[in-house]
């Protein structure tokens, strides 16, 4: 069992990597607690927590609706929730992100832990105390930054996580290793077979790794002002590549970290050799590193985000495995490597 601390100006949060999930009593304050799962796995989990009310979610993105959220905040009131709740998220990404948002805006805000059951929600979605809803099409535009008390990482759990899930969730622990280490990048490579099994202690200790990365980025950074953007390698341009195609998010953000590693290459950052290592062990863990589709597309897309300034873009590059160099690039430049 490992335990990782953040201690941000929101809050301090520990991330119990390899605890038992029905040991999450132990972690819950002595207060009433509300969980909110969603209707895939509440089938594993409800059993422990027979006295608590639950609310379950339609398993996926459009569950994060600002408007279904209102019913959320509804089902609270008929319970009596006050401010001496506890709300309990157990389940991915999605679930993450919606109790945490609840539990900070309800009644000014709550207490809330996180027992996060997908590999993306382990390594990331429940790390770092951003949490949010969508609104019109713009993913994640409404939210707060507060640190869930606890994060509970079961890794025994991801047997239950389709396959695709899974690959999203390898996604992030690549960029991590990308943004932070060689070593772990190695690591990676030597374990690669080990963790598409899930076999111990691998899967647990790549695990931890993947969350320190982040969790001493975030600790450091909590509000993205400087380093958090290095958390965005490989999202700018996967980003825009889900939107136009609806590839899944990991799968998106594999296409984009080949386009931030060629972009490397082309401005001499990275050898080729670096360049077709990272690509080797992208399509390792399964994720695609091309597809069929116009790169200027793709630039649109992108040019149409919210994150974007006038006419330049905070874009993630390497200077080497595990050497990340954030670069405000012109987007007339962007677009000459996107045509
Ligand atoms: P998700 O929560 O939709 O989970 C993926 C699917 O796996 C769902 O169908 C879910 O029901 C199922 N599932 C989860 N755990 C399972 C288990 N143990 N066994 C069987 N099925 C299981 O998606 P996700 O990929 O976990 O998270 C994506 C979300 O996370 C997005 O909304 C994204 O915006 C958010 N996110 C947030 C942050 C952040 O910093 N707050 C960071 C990254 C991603
Ligand atoms: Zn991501």
């Amino acid at each position: 069992m490992e335990t990782i601390l953040i201690e941000g100006q929101n809050g301090k949060s520990t991330i119990i990597v390899d605890e038992r999930f029905e040991e999450v009593t132990k972690y819950l304050p002595k207060k009433k607690h509300f969980i909110i799962t969603d209707k895939n796995i509440e089938k594993y989990y409800a059993t422990v927590f027979p006295e608590a009310p639950f609310f379950s979610i339609n398993p996926g993105e459009p569950s994060k609706q600002l408007g279904y959220i209102e019913s959320i905040y509804r089902w609270l009131l008929e319970n009596n929730a006050d401010r001496n709740s506890f709300i309990l998220g157990i389940g991915g990404g999605v679930v993450c992100d919606i109790a945490g948002f609840v539990a900070s805006t309800y009644m000014r805000g709550v207490e809330f832990g996180f027992v996060s059951t997908s590999l993306l929600s382990q390594v990331d979605a429940s790390v770092g105390g951003k949490n949010g809803v969508d609104l019109d099409g713009y993913k994640n535009i409404i939210g707060t930054f507060t640190q869930p008390r606890f994060v509970l990482c079961d890794t025994r759990l991801l047997k239950t996580l389709p396959h695709e899930e899974l690959v999203n969730g390898f996604a992030e622990m690549v960029k991590h290793a990308l943004i932070s280490d060689i070593k772990l990048f190695e690591q990676l490579e030597h374990d690669c077979i080990a963790l598409l099994n899930l076999n111990q202690p691998e899967i647990s200790k790549h695990i931890a790794e993947s969350i320190r990365v982040k969790a001493s980025i975030v600790t450091a950074d909590e509000r993205e002002s400087g380093i958090r953007k290095l958390l965005n390698f490989g999202h700018t341009w996967g980003h825009a590549v889900e939107t136009l195609t609806g590839i899944s998010h990991g799968k998106a953000v594999s296409i984009g970290m080949e386009f931030a590693c060629r972009l490397s290459m082309e401005k001499g950052l990275i050898s080729n050799r670096d360049y077709l290592r990272i690509i080797n062990l992208l399509q390792s863990f399964g994720l695609p590193t091309c597809m069929n589709i116009e790169p200027s597309r793709v630039f649109k897309t992108l040019v149409k985000d919210k994150k974007r300034n006038a006419n330049s873009i905070d874009f993630v590059l390497l200077m080497g495995i595990g050497v990340p160099k954030i670069e405000t690039m012109a987007l007339e430049e962007l677009k000459k490597f996107a045509e």
